[in-house]
């Protein structure tokens, strides 16, 4: 008896603990103009100049990248085990409005011992923090690229798409797709602290709308409303997950986030596994981004912590 009594309890604590994925402010703003996917031009090419930079490489569970139990998984044979990933982040540079970062690296202080990282020891331990092998971080790359960042996009909130927020100006706008900054799971419990001390504690949030006048959800904003930058709402792997379709002077780019880690989760259109919080809305919004990407027969996947290696021309 005592022992249920227990047990009801820690349960409990669990379902009353479930807590936001950060304690920050966040507004709502309207931002963009609602597209649909048939209002997208299949015109590949576009004004903005993207550049991809490797913060760093990094080793990540299998199981959590790739959705093992996916049959198309099972008859790959995959395994459990470390897979080799790296870390992004996203230059856009638009003639008129200027150049804006999706994610954030690595802020500098990663190059310095563990105990002054501005994330708690579990926290990096259970990330495999001590993994990294760093680039570059934000701070030596705003060094060399001094240009003023007018806005800085979080694909989500997890912890390694922010560990460079700090190296940017203070103040810097920073997006997020709308509810990720409410995204609550216990796991939160563990986490928020170090999300917060990451973000910046008087850092501000502005969560895109994508919710239509009549309540309904808006797939697409066109956000600078001259059809170069489609922002995509595609939650699953979080409840604010955003991907970028950007037409760049190289050819048209689809930055998908991590509602795809990996190539192979890519190539053969699987979700990741347990880093993602709701599996079928995850491979809802993949299949959105796969829908997306059969419309540009030339289009530039990059998957959010692998390369999909380009054909040699
Ligand atoms: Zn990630």
């Amino acid at each position: 008896m005592k022992i249920q009594r227990i047990i009801f309890s820690v349960i409990s604590i669990g379902i009353l603990t479930a807590c936001a994925v950060t304690s920050n402010r966040s507004v709502l703003v309207n931002k963009g103009t609602p597209a649909n996917i048939q209002d997208i031009s299949p015109s590949d090419k576009g004004p903005i100049i993207v550049k991809k930079i490797i913060a760093a490489d990094w080793l990540a569970e299998r199981e959590g990248l790739i959705n093992l139990k996916d049959l198309k998984a099972v008859a790959a044979g995959l395994q459990s085990g470390k897979e080799s990933i790296q870390i992004y982040f996203y230059v856009m540079d638009h003639p008129k409005f200027g150049r804006y970062v999706i994610d954030t690296g690595l802020a500098d202080i990663f190059r310095k011992d563990k105990k002054e990282w501005p994330v708690s020891g579990i926290v990096a331990s259970q990330m495999n923090l001590g993994e990294l092998k760093i680039h570059t971080t934000i701070k030596e790359w705003l060094q060399k690229e001094p240009k003023k960042v007018e806005g800085i996009f979080l694909t989500h909130l997890h912890l390694d798409h922010i560990l460079g927020t700090q190296d940017f100006p203070a103040g810097t706008s920073m997006y997020t797709g709308q509810n990720e900054p409410g995204d609550s799971r216990f796991l939160h419990l563990f986490v928020q602290g170090s999300t917060d001390t990451l973000l910046g504690h008087d850092t501000s949030l502005s969560e895109l709308n994508f919710l239509g006048r009549e309540g309904s959800p808006i797939r697409f904003l066109d956000f600078f409303g001259d059809q170069s930058l489609y922002i995509i709402s595609v939650p699953g792997h979080t409840e604010g997950s955003i991907a970028f379709l950007i037409k760049s002077t190289n050819g048209v780019q689809l930055v998908t986030g991590d509602t795809c880690h990996t190539s192979w989760g890519w190539l053969n259109n699987v979700t990741p596994g347990g880093f993602t919080k709701d599996l079928e809305r995850n491979k809802v919004s993949l299949d959105l981004l796969q829908a997306v990407a059969a419309k540009f027969p030339k289009i530039q996947i990059h998957p959010g912590h692998q390369s999909i290696p380009t054909p040699s021309k």
